[in-house]
């Protein structure tokens, strides 16, 4: 495996595959790898003959006061588990590689798509992944790049990004990787103290509880949003920070369910932000 820091060694490296004939997969992180990422990279290295994953904690995408600074960080474990995984590239580049001085540019999804969930929470969030998976994308020159339904917003927005602008990238997007005990696969999980952490489940024991009564019949948003926040509440220690049911595709909010629909969660435990989803269906999969 190669470790790349440099733009334009990436760049070469897929265009090396390209000469070759090999479809390139691209799997963009944060690092700090789990279970999670490397679902994704399995997917990748599946779909495709090379295997690029990124590793950059991308300064534009933390507001203000966020986590930035205490962002969990351990590149020799992220590397040896791209290794294992036989990951033909990882690139890490520096801050200062992606945003050079003079850096000017800005990608924006506008819309409903990136106005409600975790656009309200977080501003300018959304418009920093946006412009950092864009410089990703020139940069790698991926035929493929895979991302998590656990930031089901994130997947929605990069899709109609790379609509919007023609970017020639198939978007894949992968199932949520869980605990044994049902809390989603995250980096920010290592923040939670150990009460925090017991009661942490609750996210998907919510998510659970309104599959159930969707599955039972119950259509109306507002009723399933009340049962939602109750079991919520059964965590003393969670504070909703929302809990909604939106279009999968729109991310709008919906009141009586379709088909289907999007129930997405972002829980406070003490400075840590959790969030969480599933996708409402009216019948059981087959
Ligand atoms: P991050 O390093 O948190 O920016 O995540 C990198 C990619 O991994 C994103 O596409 C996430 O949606 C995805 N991801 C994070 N957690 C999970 C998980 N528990 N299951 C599946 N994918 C995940």
């Amino acid at each position: 495996m190669q470790i790349l820091r440099r733009a334009e060694e990436a760049r070469a490296f897929s265009r090396s595959c390209k000469r070759e004939a090999r479809r390139v997969a691209l799997v963009p992180t944060m690092g700090y790898l789990h279970e999670g990422h490397l679902s994704l990279i399995r997917v990748a290295k599946s779909s495709a003959s090379s295997v690029m994953v990124s590793l950059f904690v991308n300064p534009t995408q933390f507001a203000p006061g966020e986590d930035l600074d205490r962002y969990p960080r351990d590149f020799e474990r992220d590397s040896a588990l791209c290794r294992q995984e036989g990951v033909d590239v990882l690139f890490a580049p520096e801050a200062t590689e992606i945003y050079p001085d003079g850096f000017s540019t800005k990608v924006s999804v506008q819309g409903p798509l990136t106005e409600g969930l975790c656009g309200a929470r977080r501003p300018g969030h959304f418009d920093g992944v946006a412009t950092v998976v864009a410089k990703l994308f020139t940069i790698c020159e991926p035929d493929l790049a895979v991302f998590g339904q656990k930031d089901a917003q994130q997947a929605a927005v990069v899709g109609r990004m790379v609509r919007d602008l023609n970017l020639p990238v198939e978007i894949a997007v992968e199932p949520i990787v869980r605990e044994a005990d049902g809390l989603a696969m995250s980096s920010r999980n290592v923040y939670l103290s150990p009460e925090e952490r017991t009661q942490a489940p609750v996210l998907k024991m919510a998510l659970d509880t309104a599959q159930r009564l969707v599955l039972a019949g119950e259509r109306d948003a507002s009723a399933l949003l009340r049962e939602v926040k109750g079991v919520l509440a059964s965590a003393p220690l969670a504070k909703v920070d929302y809990a909604e049911i939106v279009d999968t595709v729109t991310m709008e909010p919906v009141q009586i369910l379709g088909k289907e629909a999007l129930l997405a969660l972002a829980v406070f435990f003490g400075a840590t932000r959790l969030i969480d989803n599933a996708i409402l269906k009216q019948a059981a999969k087959q």
